[in-house]
């Protein structure tokens, strides 16, 4: 197990196409806790494979890791995995507007890119459970997505067909 990703990658880039696997198992240096959501010291696991492309090599893959963060209606602690995507380019003299990657050197890090996979990974609401209804549920009932849905489509009048009748003549007559 490491705490650097840095894989060089100038024989891979002696031909077009060449690919190679990278199996990630690493404990990153403590992240940073944002919003009550944190990542336990544990493995982010994962596989990507770089391949060679033309003025550099694209990175695509998998990692996945755990995360705990407050419930965010009883704020007990909740934990849980997520998966996240991979799907970089390192370019070679890349533009500074382009969403690339300036390769530098025969070297590409891949710790930021898991870094910032792990990160996305992060619930932005998390639940205990679906049905947590916090400690006031008089004062903050807990509604869910679909029953916020459900009335919305509810108030939504549906149109009167008398009206749509209307809407058909030609009122410049
Ligand atoms: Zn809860």
């Amino acid at each position: 197990m490491t705490k650097h990703l840095t894989i060089n990658v100038s024989d891979l880039r002696h031909r077009l196409g060449e690919r190679r696997t990278i199996d990630i198992d690493v404990v990153l240096p403590a992240l940073e806790v944002i919003a009550s959501r944190s990542v336990p010291d544990e493995p982010v696991v994962g596989t990507v494979v770089i391949e060679s492309i033309e003025r550099g090599v694209s990175v695509v893959g998998q990692v996945g890791s755990a995360w705990i963060a407050e419930c965010r209606r009883c704020l007990d602690d909740v934990e849980g995995r997520s998966e996240v995507q991979i799907d970089e380019i390192f370019q070679v003299d890349a533009p500074d507007d382009a969403d690339l990657i300036d390769l530098v050197g025969d070297s590409i890090d891949l710790l930021p890119l898991v870094r910032d996979a792990v990160l996305v990974g992060l619930p932005l609401a998390p639940l205990c459970r679906e049905t947590c209804t916090g400690p006031d549920p008089d004062r903050y009932p807990a509604v869910t997505i679909d029953e916020i849905e459900a009335e919305r489509a509810a108030e939504e009048p549906t149109p009167d067909p008398r009206w749509a009748a209307l809407g058909e003549l030609d009122l410049n007559e």
